[in-house]
């Protein structure tokens, strides 16, 4: 068994072990600073001294364990997240701080420093907002955020406080100035790969996002005895715009990036609320929601427009009134390219990348702690292939030829930042 296929076992090993720190007995739920964290932080704490990490737990509930550099320089953080959303599978965001620990244990210090990061939170599932660790580290975790509660009226503070922590303490959990860089191992959490048949592929951008309510308010009637020509049927008009969301999704491909062009702009209407909602009664209001993403701000907001048209067109044809609110417009964030140029090489030397010549790009659908973070530090992001396409379900799973690919990139990487420090 080569050394790296060793390492992945090890890293697959404690997931499962992690993913034993629950909530909900028989499932993997962990929101942020629940009492099952404080275990989890027990075992990380365990794995990172092993390997000579100084570890601590910032006041924000992330764990981080850190190595100096043989030279003066900036830290290279690598991390992700630790908490879950309810009844999870065992690899998103763990994966990639357990990957982490397992780059430090295969080698020796570098130039640089490096610092590993559990995220105590990024699904945003107990307070409805997402990134609280990550925003901790760029300085982005306002004294407001402090006072959002949870459905049993705890507050962040009191939840930080309650895990043993000091919030006054947040500023300092704060990443240095001159960071050179962060570095997040993902799973995928969709099929591309797995249709390219690639264990792992350099992200390139975390895609842009819409999300809208359109209300389309027709006139509730007797279902046996209004003719189809005298009805405002207010189902069937989002019926067809339903149908014509898909159609222009489907006209919209991505962006320039080789490889990407079948990874065009997404969109989805994935609640519909009839009111009345009985059988023998023309529908008079339907609320819809709608979420629509793509790499390139610019297509996505001309995409929507576009299905706002389309809405108002239709609903004008059936005499129906619409009501368009938007929710979230979340503009899309690019990860450094240095930083991205030096993975996709890596990817290259370790003879992963597609096709022998280049790593494979991907877009994120999904948002990662790489997306609050981009901005403030340089940023690049792996992906590993998800078997199924599937995540957020306890069936999540992961090869392990893959996660030793994305060990190999990972130690690699680290070898060249050294080499042009
Ligand atoms: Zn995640």
């Amino acid at each position: 068994m080569s050394e790296w296929i060793k390492l992945a076992s090890q890293v697959i090993e404690r997931c499962a072990c992690l993913a034993e720190c629950t909530e909900e007995p028989g499932h993997t739920t962990r929101t942020f600073l629940s009492p099952p964290m404080h275990e989890v932080h027990a075992r990380i704490r365990r794995w990172m001294e092993e390997c000579g990490l100084q570890v601590r737990v910032d006041a924000a509930g992330n764990i981080r364990g850190r190595r100096e550099g043989t030279q003066l320089s900036g830290t290279l953080y690598i991390g992700s997240h630790l908490d879950t959303v309810p009844q999870a599978g065992m690899f998103d965001g763990i994966l990639g701080v357990l990957a982490g620990i397992a780059l430090m244990e295969s080698s020796g210090p570098y130039t640089f420093p490096v610092e590993i990061v559990g995220f105590s939170e990024e699904e945003g599932v107990r307070f409805g907002l997402p990134f609280l660790g990550s925003r901790a580290l760029i300085g982005d975790f306002t004294p407001d955020l402090l006072a959002i509660k949870d459905r049993e009226g705890v507050s962040v503070e009191q939840a930080i406080t309650a895990f043993g922590l000091d919030p006054k303490c947040i500023p300092a959990a704060r990443a240095e100035s001159a960071a050179l860089g962060y570095l997040e191992l993902h799973i995928e959490q969709g099929p591309v790969l797995e249709s390219r048949n690639e264990s792992v592929a350099v992200v390139d951008a975390i895609v842009g996002q819409s999300r809208l309510t359109l209300s389309f308010e027709g006139r509730a009637n007797h279902a046996g005895t209004t003719p189809m020509h005298l009805r405002h049927d207010a189902l069937a008009g989002a019926a067809e715009w339903v149908q014509t969301i898909e159609r222009i999704a489907n006209q919209t491909p991505g962006n320039e990036t080789p490889g990407n062009e079948k990874q065009g702009l997404v969109a989805t209407v994935g609640r519909l609320q009839v009111t009345p909602g009985a059988t023998n009664v023309i529908a008079s209001h339907v609320q819809a929601s709608l979420d629509v993403r793509h790499p390139t701000d610019f297509t996505r907001k001309a995409a929507v427009e576009e299905m706002v048209t389309a809405a108002r067109q239709i609903a004008e044809r059936r005499a129906l009134s619409i009501l368009v609110e938007p929710h979230l417009d979340q503009a899309s964030v690019a990860m450094d390219r240095g930083l991205t140029n030096l993975l996709e090489q890596s990817v290259a030397a370790c003879g992963f990348a597609a096709c022998g010549f280049a790593a494979s790009r991907l877009n994120s659908g999904a948002g990662h702690d790489a997306m609050v973070i981009a901005p403030k530090i340089p940023a690049a992001m792996l992906f590993l292939r998800s078997p199924g396409g599937i995540s957020h379900h306890p069936d999540e799973s992961v090869r392990v030829e893959d996660v030793a690919a994305a060990l190999q990139v990972g130690h690699n990487f680290l070898e060249r930042l050294g080499g042009i420090q």
